[in-house]
């Protein structure tokens, strides 16, 4: 069995953000991924200066590492199936990334040792240590695995059990394809690189969206609640085709994935030696989805609890983690099902919103999507 100071599972944004700051600041870490890297995430690949910020990135010096960097000056939003306005910042106000390339590159600047294409299968906890495996052994784990965290199942048994086929409050579920364009359909691509569209369901539920990454183009569809997500998919795809925005002949293979926005009755967070970070913590924005900023900002706060904790990894020490999560985020609400009548009267009023410049910008864009007012991590 080999030792360290301490045990990631999982070397997406999360993971390989807490990692850094503890190898940083001394600890011998050991990153597990099930998957070999570069390996593929579905996700959009939009992120927000907050994540370059939270991640210590260079744009400068990821760009010339020959990595997609796509920079986004404004959005196209609407309804499916309905009119679109421009909105135009004219500024840079966001970026669109591949997956495969930001998560590697995290992953490399992490400074930890790797155990790639290792699934967790067993986690043991013994004497105050936890062993994974049954050949790694650390006094505390961080769960970074994703939405099906092996760490965070365990940590919320109790949790998984009261919901088991039933309802899981906050579940998003998406579907997406991305695909690289030949030359031909670039230029009959109508979606532009610098203007990501976005395009929301009637009931406010979701949303599509179309984003263009150099000639990398990513459409999909994510939502909440339990309503069959591939009619919805199809439907969104062959408004895109019809209204000319992408080439009717892009072949698409949907792949699907989920996780939670951070609502109600939310994950446990820490307990002896171990806390969650990112999608296995269930932290992204409610509205907006996005997740990997939360993923980043949540590493490095996991980070700075147990370096505080100076070694004394229980629960109580490790809650810190848990108070600035709440400090960061604010006590998540209680997800309540719409009565008939609110479903009605969203769905009358979201499409007249939609339409409205101002709500656009200050409320959809610069309050939900952007968060301008969110000062960054420091
Ligand atoms: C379709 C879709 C589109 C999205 N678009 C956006 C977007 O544009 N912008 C945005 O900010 N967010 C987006 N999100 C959310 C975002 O992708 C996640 O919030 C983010 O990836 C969370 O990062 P993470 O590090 O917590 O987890 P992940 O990135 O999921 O990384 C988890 C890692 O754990 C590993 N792992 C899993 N199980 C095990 C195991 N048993 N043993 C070992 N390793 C394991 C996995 O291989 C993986 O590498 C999107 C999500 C979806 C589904």
């Amino acid at each position: 069995v080999r030792n360290y100071d301490a045990i990631v599972v999982g070397g997406g944004p999360a993971g390989s953000t807490c990692a850094r700051h503890l190898s940083v600041a001394g600890l011998s870490v050991l990153v597990v991924d099930a998957a070999r890297f570069p390996r593929d995430k579905l996700c959009a690949g939009w992120i927000t200066p907050r994540v370059v910020e939270a991640a210590s990135m260079d744009p400068h010096e990821y760009e010339c590492g020959g990595r997609t960097l796509q920079p986004f000056t404004g959005f196209r939003t609407g309804m499916i199936d309905g009119p679109s306005i421009h909105t135009d910042f004219e500024r840079i106000v966001s970026f669109g990334i591949l997956r495969c390339e930001f998560d590697q590159y995290l992953l490399d600047r992490a400074g930890a040792e790797l155990a790639t294409g290792d699934p967790v299968t067993t986690l043991l906890r013994e004497g105050g240590r936890w062993i994974v495996n049954d050949k790694f052994e650390a006094p505390v784990i961080v769960g970074a695995g994703g939405h099906f965290c092996p760490v965070a199942r365990r940590l919320n048994e109790q949790q998984a059990a009261e919901t088991r086929g039933g309802h899981v409050p906050g579940l998003v579920v998406a579907q997406e394809t991305e695909l690289r364009m030949t030359p031909e359909q670039a230029r009959r691509c109508r979606v532009e690189g610098r203007v990501p569209e976005l395009y929301f369901c009637r009931d406010r539920a979701g949303y599509g969206w179309c984003v263009r990454k150099g000639d990398h183009l990513n459409v999909g569809l994510g939502q909440l609640g339990g309503r069959p997500l591939r009619p919805l998919v199809a439907a969104f795809a062959s408004s895109l085709q019809r209204d000319g925005r992408i080439p009717a002949d892009m072949p698409f293979e949907w792949k699907g994935h989920a996780y939670r926005v951070h609502v109600q009755p939310r994950r446990v967070l820490a307990g002896d030696g171990v806390v969650v970070v990112g999608d296995a913590a269930g932290l992204a924005h409610r509205v907006s989805g996005e997740g990997i900023v939360t993923a980043v900002e949540s590493g490095r706060l996991a980070a700075r609890s147990i370096l505080s904790a100076s070694g004394r990894y229980s629960a109580e020490e490790l809650s810190s983690y848990v108070a600035m999560i709440d400090r960061r985020y604010g006590r998540p609400p209680v997800e309540r099902p719409r009565t008939p009548l609110a479903a009605s009267v969203v769905s009358r009023l979201v499409p007249h919103l939609m339409r409205s410049r101002r709500f656009v910008r200050r409320v959809l864009l610069d309050r939900w999507f952007l968060q301008l007012g969110r000062t960054p991590i420091s």
